[in-house]
């Protein structure tokens, strides 16, 4: 079902009576003809009366809330456990030692860990106090725009410094490795988000970070790039001649635009014969989607606040941190019994890991270095087509996700791109922001079930991960709108190719 394009009209061209008032200190508007008095409604030059009214992060705002104190593991509530990583040579479930070489001890207990909750450290929550807690905001105007019963609210993680939900990782990523006396990290990067999220982590911990970015997005992206560099990160194009990874890749096809699984075995390569260096990961490992459920735990509250309880909670899934971060605590209220919504990942048709991929142990890299993971896979090799959805590009799941989507917990779609851009323009024209290119894929699921409340008449609360701006990500825009996207169904051809060498784990 394709959404129409529905645009805002103007409000002036009905006759409308408007009335904003202003009280207490009023700065800004000086250039208007105004009279400054308390309480009462002030004349502006248009005929209209003004009276702001100054709103803080008081009590006053819902969206207010503590910053949570600790994080949230949903593996301790599962009844069946998902299935261990395996050794890449062995087979063997690995050993906390054998990840020793990419990560610090802490990270490693994390991703094992079966607690349920794990502390903050007060160094990183010293640093979420930069943009945390991340407002829950109710889309009135889109509801409006839509004429639909439903009450939609999106939790907006764009306010961080790199603009998306990842530094939530980054920075206890980064903590830790500081901590543990580590001197560099290395990573990948798609479309830059993470990469300028570690980026940014690590100048606040005095780390040295490289970063190896898919080559198609370094040439495409310059400004994710100079904000890498900004903070102090060196970046490659990948595939590049740094690495035998690299290298292989570049022999067999010297202008490949690369993919996230050839940058992640470069970074992994560099972090496996460097003492001193480890390896971050933005997505995918437990202990990501562990760090990112700061995001529904400060989203339980504010609901409350707002005296709502979700009946669909949507997100876009990349690797799927954004989604878990949002979805897993709601899944534990679930669990207990205390609410039931429905929870919905979104992503691309053009890379459909979830909806189409198999469910199978493989690699988390192209060159097979990482250890194998169960999960839903487009396999290791799988290159996407060249779409515009940013970090959704990714051959696998978060193995994670892929077991609570086994077990029933969520459901899954995909939406073709343009679809998406059509969402991401009525939502940019009505609250504003323009989204990044992955949560589009989460608008243009809201505003499909925005639209089947319209039909129905049902008066359901949609609850959407809004998880980063697209201030880096207009040349996609310009694609949309000057009508130049295109939608590209899945390869069927080349996952069959693809997927016929996920390894055979028996
Ligand atoms: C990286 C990124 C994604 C995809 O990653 P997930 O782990 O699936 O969240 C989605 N949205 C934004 C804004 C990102 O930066």
């Amino acid at each position: 079902m394709a959404s129409q394009l529905l645009l805002p009209p103007n409000p002036f061209t009905k006759s409308v009576s408007a009335k904003v008032f202003f009280t207490g200190d009023y700065q800004g508007l000086n250039d208007l003809t105004l009279k400054k008095r308390s309480n009462q409604p002030a004349k502006v030059s248009n005929g209209f009366s003004i009276r702001a009214k100054a709103t803080s992060r008081s009590t006053h705002n819902k969206s207010f809330v503590e910053i949570p104190k600790q994080w949230y593991n949903l593996v301790a509530d599962l009844s069946v456990k998902p299935p261990p990583p395996l050794h890449p040579k062995t087979f063997e479930p690995i050993k906390p030692e054998d990840l020793s070489h990419l990560f610090p001890n802490e990270l490693i207990k994390q991703e094992a860990t079966q607690e349920r909750f794990i502390d903050i450290p007060e160094e990183v929550l010293e640093i979420y106090k930069l943009w945390r807690p991340t407002p829950l905001i109710r889309a009135k105007r889109l509801e409006k725009l839509l004429q639909t019963p439903a009450r939609i609210y999106f939790k907006y993680e764009g306010g961080s410094p790199a603009g998306s939900h990842k530094p939530n990782t980054a920075v206890p990523q980064a903590y830790y490795n500081a901590k543990e006396g580590v001197k560099n990290v290395v990573t990948e990067t798609g479309a830059g988000q993470w990469g300028s999220s570690l980026a940014f982590a690590s100048s606040l911990f005095g780390l040295d970070c490289e970063v190896w970015q898919v080559a198609n997005s370094y040439h495409q992206k310059p400004y994710r790039r100079l904000m890498m560099q900004t903070w102090g990160a060196k970046v490659h194009p990948s595939p590049s001649d740094l690495t035998e990874a690299g290298r292989r890749i570049l022999e067999s096809d010297p202008s490949s635009p690369g993919s996230l699984g050839i940058a992640i075995s470069e970074a992994v390569e560099v972090a496996a014969r460097n003492e001193d260096t480890k390896y971050c990961l933005g997505s995918v490992l437990n202990h990501v989607l562990l760090h990112q459920t700061i995001i529904g735990e400060e989203c339980i509250q504010q609901m409350e606040n707002f005296g709502e309880t979700p009946d669909v909670i949507i997100g876009c899934t990349g690797g799927g941190s954004n989604f878990a971060g949002l979805s897993f605590p709601f899944i534990r209220e679930k669990l207990k019994g205390k609410m039931n919504p429905v929870i919905r990942a979104v992503e691309p048709s053009a890379c459909p890991s979830l909806t189409k991929g198999v469910y199978a142990y493989d690699f988390g890299d192209t060159a097979g270095l990482t250890p194998l993971m169960k999960m839903h896979t487009l396999g290791h090799d799988f290159i996407p087509d060249p779409i515009h959805a940013g970090g959704l590009r990714y051959h696998g799941m978060a193995p994670l996700i892929s077991h609570v989507y086994e077990q029933g917990f969520m459901e899954a779609i995909s939406i073709p791109q343009i679809e998406c851009f059509q969402g991401a323009i009525q939502f940019a024209r009505t609250e504003g922001i323009i989204p990044a290119p992955e949560p589009t894929h989460a608008i243009a699921a809201t505003i499909r079930e925005a639209l089947r409340c319209k039909e129905t008449g049902e008066a359901k609360v949609i609850l959407m991960a809004m998880c980063g701006h697209g201030h880096f990500d207009l040349t996609s825009y310009d694609k949309y709108l000057r009508g130049e996207l295109i939608d590209l169904s899945f390869g069927e051809e080349k996952i069959r190719e693809s997927l016929s060498k996920v390894p055979h784990v028996v």
